[in-house]
């Protein structure tokens, strides 16, 4: 039996991990299909306090740090809760396998929103992709198309401008409200950035007789845009699927924490009342690792 079992090993995870083991709490990580989660995704940090190197790197650096004071780590996804404190936790793994814990921190961040319209799963990873800095290489001279209007989707367009000949930013509203400043003046500044508002993409499809897998992408007004890729970045859903439907979550399946039953805590970007940040998942990653250390204080 877990003193703590940790769901996640994103900044908020590996944060919470930290705390609880060096309490001397027995700890597991159960960190997903991959180190670092969203993180592992950033090329340069700009924005999290004394680290300038990429997310991948500070995710490494985290998972030592946990390691160190003694926490495993497993990397696999839970996918069912059962039990409570008073008899512990029951967390069922994709591997087959339960973990018994006393307490558990769910620290399990958030998956871009899928794209749902005509063609869009058709072609996911034949054109289409979530995932700028992972695909972004293989547009290298091309053109590619930008879905979304935040910060992620200028950040994915300022990464890929570097690599492709054009990138077309498609976004339904009239201007980024929703990004940053110095990311709107970088996109602003990019001469092969070009930007299409109040518009919207409707269907995806293959062009005919394209030599080089190229794409029609149909608009909201009809205009048929040629591109090699589509790097979709409209936002993301909390990852809850795992929970009993009993515990409530927000529009985005974020959870509140005095929505949760007692001796669970949760971290990071699954958190209904936080800014989705790096900084603010290793905030609430130390308040759950320590709340869950008092919680089992209290318990003994
Ligand atoms: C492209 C991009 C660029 C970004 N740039 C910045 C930036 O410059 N600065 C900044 O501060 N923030 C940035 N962010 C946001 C930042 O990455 C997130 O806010 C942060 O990673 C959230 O941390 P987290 O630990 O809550 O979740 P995540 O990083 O999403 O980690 C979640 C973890 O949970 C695991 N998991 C999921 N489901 C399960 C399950 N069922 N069981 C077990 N584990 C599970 C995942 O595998 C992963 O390990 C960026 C995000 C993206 C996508």
């Amino acid at each position: 039996m877990y003193d703590v079992i940790i769901l996640g090993s994103g900044p908020a995870g590996l944060t919470a991990a930290l705390y609880t083991a060096r309490a001397n709490k027995k700890t597991l990580v159960l960190g997903g299909d991959r180190l670092g989660g969203q993180t592992a995704g950033i090329a340069v940090l700009e924005n999290y306090p004394g680290w300038a190197g990429s997310g991948m790197e500070l995710a490494e650096f985290m998972k030592n740090q946990a390691t160190t004071f003694g926490a495993e780590v497993e990397f696999v996804s839970a996918t069912n809760i059962s039990g409570d404190a008073e008899n512990g936790f029951v967390v069922k793994c994709d591997n087959g396998k339960e973990y018994s814990g006393k307490t558990v921190i769910v620290a399990t961040g958030a998956s871009p929103r899928k794209l749902d319209i005509e063609g869009a799963r058709e072609f996911m990873g034949r054109g289409v992709s979530y995932c700028a800095t992972c695909d972004g290489f293989f547009y290298s001279g091309r053109t590619v198309i930008v879905m979304g209007g935040g910060n992620s989707a200028l950040n994915d367009a300022l990464y890929l401008a570097d690599l492709a000949k054009t990138v077309k930013i498609v976004y339904r509203k009239s201007e980024f409200f929703r990004a940053e400043a110095v990311l709107r003046e970088r996109v602003a500044q990019r001469e092969n950035i070009e930007c299409l508002f109040n518009t919207d993409l409707v269907k995806i499809a293959a062009k005919p007789d394209s030599e080089d897998g190229e794409l029609i992408a149909t608009t909201t007004d009809g205009t048929e845009i040629v591109t090699d890729g589509i790097f979709v970045a409209i936002g993301h859903e909390a990852n809850t699927d795992f929970l009993t439907e009993d515990i409530k979550r927000d529009a985005m399946g974020r959870l509140a924490p005095d929505a949760l039953p007692a001796g669970m805590f949760v971290a990071g970007d699954v958190h209904s009342d936080i800014k989705m940040q790096i900084a603010t998942a290793v905030g609430t990653g130390c308040t759950a690792g320590m709340d869950a250390v008092a919680f089992l204080n209290k318990m003994q």
